[in-house]
């Protein structure tokens, strides 16, 4: 990410301090950025500025990990680590290894029965498909609810009357990161997506669900994590 006029200090945990840039240690990034690997009498050179002066803006720079020094070497462009920290550690996390249990119903089945299994299995959204799986649809608490406030009989009305219908439903696959998966629900608005793999015909294959659930649980995990 390019450096405007800001950096990010990672102080104590949990507390992040964002200091200004002034337009010197600017250009000492870009300068360092150019050239690779450049030692800080070239830096001073280049700036017409003395060795005393530089120091300063130096230590600042790789603090905020935007430099990092190397003995006899010199200093080098690391980015703005503070900032890519929190998007390259999520970014880790795969959707294959974080999924839970997808809930299915079957096309036939009828807005009442869905009630039920919603309540059985505690989700609040269905993923309706066919023979192997295949995703078909999905249904979630409102669908549902928009029908039981009509006229109509909940026995005789069958889910995919309900559902929202493919092409329109919006999935994650395995390999994708829960990253992915949670800006795809924020972008939505859903509350759920289901995880596919590629079945027959250009069709897809429920094996997963990620709903905003998993995230949180995900999140708090890290969270945990950090503490211990
Ligand atoms: P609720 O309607 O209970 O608040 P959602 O926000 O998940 O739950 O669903 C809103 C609408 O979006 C519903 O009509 C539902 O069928 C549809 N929907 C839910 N999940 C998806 C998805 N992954 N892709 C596309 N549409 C979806």
């Amino acid at each position: 990410m390019p450096h405007t006029t800001s950096a990010i200090f990672g102080t104590m945990r949990s507390e992040v301090k964002i200091i200004e840039l002034s337009a010197r240690q600017q250009r000492i990034i870009a300068i360092v950025r150019d050239r690779g690997t450049v030692t800080g009498e070239h830096i001073a050179e280049e700036l017409s500025l003395t060795r005393a002066t530089l120091r300063s803006d130096l230590a600042i720079l790789t603090m905020a990990g935007i430099l990092d020094a190397r003995p006899r070497v010199g200093y080098f462009y690391v980015g703005d680590q503070a900032s890519n920290f929190g998007c390259e550690m999520i970014g880790k996390y795969l959707v294959k290894d974080y999924k839970s249990v997808p809930v299915v119903v079957q096309e036939h089945t009828t807005v009442y029965d869905a009630i039920v299994t919603m309540f059985l299995e505690d989700v609040g959204t269905l993923f309706v498909v066919r023979e192997q799986g295949i995703l078909i649809g999905v249904a979630s608490r409102k669908d549902l609810l928009k029908v039981a406030i009509g006229q109509s009989d909940l026995h005789e009305v069958p889910i995919s009357l309900a559902m929202t219908r493919m092409p329109n439903i919006t999935t994650i696959t395995l390999d994708a990161s829960m990253y992915d998966a949670a800006k795809k629900l924020i972008e939505t608005q859903v509350d759920s997506l289901p995880v596919v793999k590629p079945g027959p015909d250009q069709a897809v294959e429920v094996v997963g669900r990620v709903t905003k659930t998993t995230i949180t649980r995900l999140f708090v995990e890290l969270g945990s994590a950090r503490t211990v």
